[in-house]
This record gives C-alpha cells, structure tokens and sequence, in this order.
C-alpha cells in the first residue's frame, strides 16, 4: 500500500470514482426515442384510450334506462307494458308504461330501458310488437343480430388487436435485453472475426508467460492440419486463471486475433440469467454455431458463474446453472479430435470450479495470467499511451514504479483519467502532472472542496507531518514520497509512501516500521498540541490489521508462537456454503492473541512518542511549511531537513 489516508473513516474509496464526461453509454440494443417506437408507442396510447372511452359511452349513447334481456322486453310488451322502441341496428332502446322494478335498485322504478337484438335465431320481433299496439321506429338489421353483432364485436377488439400487433413488432424489433427475453435457446453469443481492429498479442502487455503458453494454441488453429498429421492432441479447454482486470478477457481475444479465427463469446453469467432452461440450450446452440465455423475459438467468460462445484451448498443447488454445467460438459466430450475448436475461459475463482470441468480432455490445461511486476506494469502503460501524445517529462517507469497492485485494467483507466485531465486542462499533451494526479484520484478520491477550519489545518498538518517524520527516521519502511493537507475523498490530508519495490514478501522489521510510521500522526498530535482527535480512527485500523496478523499468520510473536490461527474457512463461501467465518481456537488462545497485539502496538507507540518528542523542532517546521505551500514532495523534506542540519539515520534512503 503507498497511501496512508487519514481522518474521518479514510476509507481508501475504490478505483475510479469519477468519470469525468463520460458519454452516456448507449447499447447496441436501446431503443432510439425518435426512430418510429415512441410514435408507435403514442399512437397505441391514443387508440387504447380512445377505445375506452369509445366502449364506456357506447351503451349511455342515445340510450337511457337500464339494460334489460330481450326476452324481458318480449313478454313486458306481450303484457302490453310497453309503449315504444327504437331500432338503433342492433340496439333497442324503449320505453315502459308502467314503470318496473329496477333489477339494480329495487326501490327504484325504471321506465326506460335497453336491450339487444340477439344473434341467434332470425325472427323478427317488429310484428309481435306492432301487435301488441308498442309503437315501433326503424327497424331491426335484416340478418337478426349475427352480423350487426360480429361487426361490433370486430371493432370492439380491434384496439386490442392492433395493440397485439404493435408490441410483437416492438419485440422483433428490440434486440439486447428484450430479444433475450424472447429468443429463448438461441445463444447470444457475440462474434469476433479478424479484420482491421482485431486483437493481437501486441495489445497484451506484461504477461509474457501466458503469452507463451497460448502461443502453442495460436498455432495450432493456424495450421490444424499439421498437428493432425502427427497425431498430436491439442488441447481442447484452455483455462485463464487470474485476478480480474487482469487481462484474460483480452487475451482470448488475441489468440483469436493472432490465430485469424472466428471467435465465439459469450459470459457464464449470460448462460444463468434469465429463464429456466434456456442456459442448456444456449451452450448447446453456441457449440452448434461453433462446429459450423471451425477452426475457431469459444470462449466462456467468467466460467465460475456457471461452473461452480455441483451439489455443494446449503442453500439447495441451483438446477438450471447445473443442467448449463452438464451441457457445456456434454458438449465438450462430444468434441471429434479433429475438430480445431478450441474452449477458452476465464475466471478468477479455479478453487470454487466443479472438478468435473477440470478432467483431461476438458479444461484440462491452465494458463496463469497474473497481476504485473514494475516491468510489466510499464510495458502495459506503453500499450495504453500509443495513441496519447505524451508530454516529454513522462516518465513511464516512475508511474509503474508508483503503481504497485494494480492490474492492466486500472492502468488503462490510469491513461485515460490522464488524458482527460489533460483535455479538461486545455494542454496539447499529457504531462506527468495529469497522471499524477490521475492517480491521486483513482486512488484517494478526487479533490474535494471542502473548507477547513485553521485550526483543522493546523491538526491535519501536525499529523501528516507525524507520519512522515516518523517513516523518515524508522529504518526498513518505505519511502516518503509526497505529504499533503489537500483533502481528497474522505481523507484529510495523506501521507504517500513510494515502496522501494513491489514486495511479496515482508520482513517483520518491515511491518513494525508500517506500524510506527501509521501511529506517527496520532503521536504528533499529541506531542505538539496536547490533544488528540478523532482523525486516526483509520490508522488505527490498519495498525491493528497489520499488527494481528503479525500474530495469527505470520508467527512473529514468541508468545503465540509459530502457529498459524488465521481462518481457512472463507474459501467455502465461494461453495456456497453460508457458514461463515468461524473461530479455530480457544478462548484463552484469543485472549493471548488480543493481548499480544496490544503488546506490539504499545510498543511502537512509546518508541514514536520517543522519535516525535526528539524531533519536536522537525515537527513543528515541517507542519508550518505544510500549512504555506499545502503539498511538499521529497525533496523539499529533504531541503528542510539539511536546513535545520538534520542527519537521517543509516539504513533510511530518501525518494
Ligand atoms: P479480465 O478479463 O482479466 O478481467 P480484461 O481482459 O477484461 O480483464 O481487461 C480489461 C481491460 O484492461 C482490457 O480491455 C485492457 O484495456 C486492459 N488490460 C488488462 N490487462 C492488460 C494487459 N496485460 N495489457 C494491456 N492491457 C490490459
Ligand atoms: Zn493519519
Ligand atoms: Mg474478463
């Protein structure tokens, strides 16, 4: 870690917090607001409402009274209660002589009322009713009700018809999300083939192994035929094994790139998503397509979506993502060895992997594709500068020596939040102050505009200069390489370590100098201003992390010993087995344990109060520089160190 953020909960934010001018990304499958489906979608608003306000009224239009049967108005007029109708096509409105109880309202009486010509049987009713003396206008439609009824039924769900139509059309039309939704089986995969932008091996950087590895593949699907001939077995399943952000994805793509070959891809969580059954025959469809195109490659992105070990888990396994297991396992024992289809995938979790997907003549061959070294750190900043014009005072192998942990994906967001800065700034090229600060705010969390008290200030500036002095006279630690009361993200004000190199490995003198040098700015508030705050809460923290797993892991306590009591059982979450993290020891064994952790960090403590109390004047004039000129770098410590005639011990370098 080079960065010491401090204050209230200084979280480290995660990487790119902020994208500056981003375009809206919009997919290949949103719908386009003014291509036709907004009009389609208002002209189906307007028919549906207008449809409903057509088949709410129709029944009050040039009617009154209550609906009655036809056979009701019959006898009513055979009774003689009737005084007259109107014949309307098939609707007959009319009129009582006596006014009949309301079927809805009993107490109330009814002297109008309406019905329907019926649409079976063709009598005619206008003689009956003549005869009973009811006075009859127009007449019925000819053919009785069955026309005249059909008609109005036909316009009735005309609407509903058309609106039918209207959203089967929209279907066909979306692609993306709404198609997958409606072409069930078929594979979304994505296809590749070569062409101008494809991927090639010189767009990979800084994982010169798997390179190699692949390379074989590579030519493999150039020439099957002559590994054919001798009766070679190329493997069939290929497994890239790494953190993410790595560079696996990218890789695929080379091979395919490198090789000239189709190249089918398609993500595990792809193949779970969604409805049941379909993942089967998705992977099934994707081989299909596959087998037609050979030689070419498949690739399956994040296989532990799908290949997750079978069976396993508390929580009842998960049918449909074990019937895509089997079919990508069927599918790849069906394979004919002369068939030059080759199966890449990807995934950051082998340990959680079904080992049924890991048995020869299935993803039986691994290649590790893992974070960069410096170098490789630097050859992927050159990948990801060719087509930003660079200002001549970048320096390529300082912002690799200045990024250790991060993967070629964060470096690629590195060069871009550069790039943008530099655009945002009016610059013609990219200076190292854009990708310094690029990296400031990937890593700490943009600038932030807050107002600080002078009094905070002052705080802020006795506690950062803490841990810097403290890290300067601690042999073993890591270099200062810039101090600064700007507040970022939740920080502030930051202490940034530059590490001598990329470790994988740390010395226990090590780890007490990250302890000191974090309490360094407790201390410092305490020795020049006889007061403490709250802002070393995160220290705290990563004081104590450090210092536990000085105890549990790493057998660096005589006490505890060489025992290793930090807990195993997080790897079975990747199972899903929901047990947790549980406890392999005894009471008196964790009481030990807090004991000895409190042991370390009060020592460190006493011997910072003892280096602080020392170098009170360092302090207090590095504090007040901080408050002039805000950032200071190594070398102005260094200024301010030789003015004050100041000797760092032996064993300390300088940045
Ligand atoms: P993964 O699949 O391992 O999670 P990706 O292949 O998706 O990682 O990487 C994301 C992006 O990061 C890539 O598109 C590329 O721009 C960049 N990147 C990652 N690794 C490298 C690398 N080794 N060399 C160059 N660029 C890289
Ligand atoms: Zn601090
Ligand atoms: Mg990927």
């Amino acid at each position: 870690m080079n960065n010491a953020p401090d204050h209230p909960n200084g979280n480290v934010p995660p990487q790119s917090p902020m994208r500056p001018n981003g375009p809206g990304q919009q997919g290949p499958g949103s719908p386009m607001p003014f291509n036709g489906t907004l009009i389609l979608w208002l002209i189906m608003g307007v028919i549906l409402v207008g449809w409903l306000v057509f088949a709410v009224w129709q029944p009050s239009l040039g009617s009154s009274g209550e609906n009655i049967s036809y056979s009701y108005m019959l006898a009513q007029a055979k009774a003689g209660n009737v005084a007259s109708v109107k014949f309307n096509d098939t609707q007959i409105t009319g009129t009582f002589k006596q006014p009949t109880q309301s079927d809805l309202d009993p107490k109330q009486k009814q002297t109008n009322f309406t019905t329907y010509v019926p649409n079976v049987g063709n009598e005619n009713p206008v003689p009956t009713l003549t005869s009973e003396g009811v006075k009859v206008q127009g007449a019925p439609p000819s053919n009785g009700g069955t026309g005249g009824f059909l008609g109005s039924l036909l316009i009735q769900l005309l609407p509903v018809l058309l609106i039918i139509g209207a959203f089967w059309f929209l279907m066909r039309r979306g692609s993306g999300a709404q198609q997958g939704l409606f072409s069930f089986g078929q594979s979304k995969a994505r296809l590749y083939t070569g062409g101008k932008t494809r991927t090639t091996f010189a767009d990979v950087a800084g994982a010169e192994e798997a390179k190699v590895d692949l390379e074989e593949i590579v030519d493999y699907l150039r020439a099957p035929d002559r590994y054919q001939r001798l009766g070679g077995k190329i493997p069939h399943g290929v497994l890239l094994v790494g953190p993410p952000g790595t560079g696996k994805t990218l890789l695929a793509k080379a091979v395919a790139g490198e090789a000239d070959v189709p190249f089918f891809s398609m993500s595990g969580s792809e193949f779970v998503e969604m409805l049941v059954g379909v993942g089967a025959s998705r992977v099934r469809d994707l081989f299909d397509k596959a087998k037609k195109s050979a030689p070419c490659i498949i690739f399956i992105d994040e296989l532990d979506a799908v290949g997750r070990q079978r069976g396993a888990g508390l929580g009842g396994g998960n049918d449909e993502r074990e019937q895509t297991l089997n079919q990508i396992l069927v599918e790849m024992d069906g394979f004919d060895s002369r068939q030059a289809i080759v199966v890449l995938a990807a995934t950051n979790r082998p340990d959680v992997l079904d080992p049924a997907l890991l048995r020869p003549g299935r993803f039986d061959r691994r290649v590790v594709v893992d974070r960069p070294d410096r170098p490789g750190r630097e050859a992927i900043l050159l990948v990801h500068t060719r087509e930003i014009p660079l200002a001549s005072d970048v320096k390529l192998d300082i912002i690799a020596r200045n990024t250790p942990g991060m993967v070629g994906a964060d470096l690629a967001n590195l060069c871009n939040e550069a790039a943008l800065l530099a655009a945002r700034r009016n610059l013609s090229k990219v200076t190292m102050q854009c990708f310094e600060d690029a990296l400031d705010r990937i890593t700490i969390g943009a600038q932030r505009p807050l107002v600080m008290s002078p009094q905070e200030r002052k705080i802020t500036a006795i506690h950062e200069s803490g841990h810097a002095i403290v890290a300067l006279m601690t042999p073993g630690g890591d270099v200062v390489h810039k101090v600064t009361i700007v507040p970022r993200g939740q920080a502030l004000g930051v202490t940034q370590f530059m590490p001598a190199e990329d470790r994988h490995n740390y010395s226990k003198n090590y780890l007490l100098a990250r302890i000191a040098y974090g309490l360094g700015g407790r201390v410092a508030e305490e020795v020049a201003l006889g007061d403490i705050t709250t802002g070393a809460e995160n220290d705290f923290q990563n004081v104590t992390n450090i210092a536990r797993e000085m105890v549990t892991r790493w057998g660096m306590s005589s006490k505890v010993g060489t025992v290793f009591y930090g807990s195993e059982r997080e790897v079975f979450l990747g199972r899903e087995m929901s047990l947790g993290q549980q406890r392999d020891y005894s009471e008196s064994t964790a009481a030990m344990i807090d004991e000895e952790v409190k042991k370390i960090i009060e020592e460190r403590y006493q011997y910072v109060r003892n280096i602080l109390t020392a170098n009170r004047p360092l302090l207090d004039k590095m504090a007040e520089v901080l408050l002039e000129r805000e950032t200071i770098d190594s070398n102005d410590i260094k200024a301010i160190m030789r003015e004050m005639g100041i000797e760092q011990p032996a064993g300390v370098a300088v940045g």
